[in-house]
């Protein structure tokens, strides 16, 4: 029987789900027996698109769609928290397993904190994750620095520090990452910051590091974080869908010590970044020049997992006046005190904007400062955020009852008879 704080080696005994897994494909092995005996009702995964460059969200109800879903897309730089709350009604009335990565984790966290998610009805595998790469850039770098035809990749994968492509004739080139990313190429800024490597708040946190030995790209790494991971994985072992072993303890040295020298490297990224903006007033102005290019599409708020409101304060024209252009300083600073103490880093706001404003390292130096002073620690737990400490009661209230904040409405507005 698997228990809380386990960690084992776990493959499909499926050879044709094997063949097209990532790994071991524990996690849709997984899947396929939960969906199965219906301790979910659907599963949210991703699946390849048009090529490996669209990595396409996807709900799936028959066990048989899953094998579809099997295997890493690097490119797939989406956010399946903001997806749950917009297109699944926040899982209020479903049970849904969802394979996460670690800001998809932590959206989770802080739209559940929001009640916009119900996390009871949540069943999370979450995937180790070094980074994920914006499919425009991952077709330029593989023009420009792998010399390839973007189009004729039929695989990518990112393997001892380096991104390697396999192309349609058999042939493997990789480069590393270190030397993409100081040409520009490489993983999103987000996620060379990033310090959710192992997802820990999900009920299994699954990946590649530490498999060693005769198992070494044919089982996938588990650690067990929730007593509802470790039944799963009890109940798939005895219906024979999983086979599993304890985890080497080399591997398990080899896997923490991935994980800390990627943690360092964040460390040195995010000093890189947040230097670059200066402090202060000259940190201010930075942002103020940077988003004044700015056309207000909204794509920034629409994608963002901390901005949930009904009626968003940045379309008040009391705070923003509307039809001009630049914006208003108004949208961002708006933008900047409502979210930047729950920031996860997921880089949806830079990913999405039209006009390649650096939104997350901005949203994500202030969050960083924030958390020096308040200790704050965004999408780990369900620990409320700072801004819940300091709205007043009946505030919290009225948010609740209309979802909406325009606490300046009865004000600018006359109430309707
Ligand atoms: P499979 O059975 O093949 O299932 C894979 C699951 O991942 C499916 O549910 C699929 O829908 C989902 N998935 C695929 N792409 C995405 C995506 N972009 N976003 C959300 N879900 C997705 N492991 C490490 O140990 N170290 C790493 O550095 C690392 N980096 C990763 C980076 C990314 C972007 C991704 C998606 C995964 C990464 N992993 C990493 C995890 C690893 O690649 C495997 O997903 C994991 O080991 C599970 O293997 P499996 O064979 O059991 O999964
Ligand atoms: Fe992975 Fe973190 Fe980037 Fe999300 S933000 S894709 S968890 S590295
Ligand atoms: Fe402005 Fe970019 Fe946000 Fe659009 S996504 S509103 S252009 S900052
Ligand atoms: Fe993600 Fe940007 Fe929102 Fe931060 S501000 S949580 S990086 S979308
Ligand atoms: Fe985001 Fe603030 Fe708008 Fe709500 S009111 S959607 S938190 S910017």
């Amino acid at each position: 029987m698997a228990a809380k704080g386990e960690m084992l080696y776990a493959w499909t005994n499926d050879p044709n789900l094997a063949a097209k897994a990532e790994c071991g494909g524990a996690v849709t092995a997984l899947w396929k027996y939960a969906l199965e005996n219906k301790i979910v009702d659907a599963v949210f995964a991703v699946k390849k698109g048009a090529d490996l460059y669209d990595a396409v969200p996807t709900l799936i109800k028959d066990p048989k769609d899953l094998d579809d879903t099997a295997g890493s897309l690097h490119c797939g730089t989406l956010l399946m928290a903001k997806l749950i709350k917009k297109y699944l009604d926040g899982a209020k009335d479903q049970k849904i397993g969802v394979t996460v990565k670690g800001c998809d984790a932590m959206g989770i966290y802080e739209l559940a904190k929001r009640n916009q998610i119900n996390l009871d009805n949540l069943f999370l595998i979450g995937v180790n994750c070094g980074g994920s790469v914006s499919p425009v850039l991952a077709r330029k770098m593989i023009a420009e620095k792998f010399e390839v035809d973007p189009d004729d990749v039929v695989k990518e994968e990112i393997d001892k520090g380096q991104f390697i492509i396999v192309t349609k004739d058999g042939t493997h080139k990789g480069i590393s990452m270190d030397e993409l990313e100081d040409a520009g190429y490489g993983r999103r800024p987000n996620c060379r910051r990033c310090e959710m490597k192992v997802p820990r708040q999900a009920d299994i946190a699954a990946g590649n590091w530490g498999v060693i030995g005769d198992k070494a790209g044919k089982a996938t790494f588990l650690e067990i974080c929730s007593e509802k991971g470790a039944d799963l994985v009890s109940k798939a072992v005895t219906a024979g869908k999983i086979g599993t072993e304890p985890a080497n303890p080399k591997g398990i040295e080899i896997r923490g010590k991935i994980e800390n020298s990627m943690l360092k490297l964040a460390d040195k990224w995010r000093a890189r970044d947040f230097e670059a903006l200066g402090e202060g007033d000259a940190r201010l102005q930075y942002i103020l020049n940077e988003t004044s290019r700015c056309i207000k599409c909204y794509a920034c708020v629409e994608n963002c997992p901390i901005c949930y409101c009904e009626t968003c304060s940045t379309k008040n024209p009391a705070l923003v006046p509307p039809g001009r252009l630049p914006v208003s300083p108004m949208f961002h600073l708006i933008r900047l005190a409502h979210v930047a103490d729950s920031c996860v880093n997921c880089g949806q706001c830079e990913e999405n904007c039209p006009m390649e404003i650096p939104n997350a390292r901005f949203m994500h130096a202030n969050q960083v400062e924030l958390q020096k002073i308040f200790g704050y620690r965004p999408g780990r737990d369900l620990r409320l955020p700072i801004l819940a400490l300091v709205e007043e009661k009946s505030e919290r209230a009225r948010l609740a009852a209309t979802g909406s904040d325009q606490i300046y409405l009865n004000v600018f507005q006359p109430a309707q008879e």
